[in-house]
């Protein structure tokens, strides 16, 4: 409704100056508590003197919608930057009275232990039937960089750990080449049970699974996420152009950086394109330091 409807005037104008005091001393004291943004609801029965207001907590990792870029990145660009759309938790439902409100404390980030408690014995999609092992991850609880990968394959699925075939060879190769030893990071994957014949995971797929990703990263809150491949770069940033297109630069990633690369098994597959995995361990190693 327009400030200028029939019944109805500005909210503001219409607060008793004694309430007005007490709101502008109530959020005095929580802008000293570091807490500047309040969100009001506003009703269509706006009664005068209930001032409804809900402090929404941050969303999560977990409770945000795939990034979009906010501008295409530029052909010869050195860094684009992607920016996160944040999704509002969907249930800033029940709105306290201002004056009813608790003092907020902080939340408590989960452990990788609690996720994967969570996660159990998954049957959320068809993976599971075919799994010998899920593959959670592996790693640094509270790893500076985080790696993800497209899904498990058969050598993973055996041992239900990550990158430990083929390609985590040369992902350990990488990594001893810029001096990082792999006990050091975080190691896991767009979903957590093989794929059969190592296709790529099936959007049902992706969706069931990811949002444990996404708390494992909430939870390890690396400076740095390295996505290896295109599957990991579309889920973890929303990006769908072409990895060649999107490796080697760092785009925003709430409040981290997340860096797209090819995966290693496409190095496997293209030997002589090894020198992009090169460059961009490099710029992780720059990033790091
Ligand atoms: N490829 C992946 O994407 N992940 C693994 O864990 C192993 C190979």
């Amino acid at each position: 409704m327009s400030a200028g409807s029939p019944g109805r005037g500005r909210p503001y104008d219409m607060i008793p100056e004694r309430l007005k005091d007490e709101i502008a001393a109530r959020l005095d004291f929580y802008r000293e508590l570091g807490i500047e943004e309040f969100f009001i609801e506003s009703r269509p029965d706006t009664r005068l003197n209930e001032v409804t207001t809900t402090e929404l907590p941050q969303p999560t990792l977990a409770e945000q919608i795939p990034t979009q870029l906010s501008t295409a990145p530029q052909e010869g660009e050195i860094s684009t930057q992607a920016t996160l759309t944040m999704k509002r938790p969907p249930t800033a439902a029940r709105s306290l009275n201002l004056f009813e409100a608790e003092s907020p404390r902080p939340k408590e980030r989960e452990t990788l232990d609690d996720i994967q408690r969570d996660l159990g014995d998954c049957q959320r999609c068809k993976l599971a039937g075919g799994r010998k092992h899920i593959v959670f991850g592996q790693g640094n609880p509270h790893a500076e960089l985080v790696f993800v990968g497209e899904g498990p394959g058969a050598d993973e699925d055996e041992r239900g750990l990550p990158f430990v075939g083929r390609a985590g060879q040369l992902l350990n190769r990488m990594l001893e080449s810029v001096g990082i030893r792999r006990e050091d990071v975080y190691i896991c994957n767009v979903v957590k049970c093989r794929p059969p014949g190592n296709r790529t995971p099936e959007r049902d797929e992706v969706e069931a699974c990811s949002p444990f990703l996404f708390r494992q990263i909430e939870s390890i809150h690396p400076r740095l996420v390295c996505c290896l491949g295109a599957p990991a770069v579309k889920t973890v940033l929303g990006l769908k152009d072409g990895i060649l297109k999107l490796r080697g630069r760092f785009y925003d990633f709430g409040g981290a950086k997340a860096l797209a690369t090819v995966h290693p098994a496409y190095v496997l597959r293209n030997p002589r394109e090894e020198k992009i995995l090169r460059e961009d361990f490099a710029k992780i190693r720059e990033f790091l330091n």
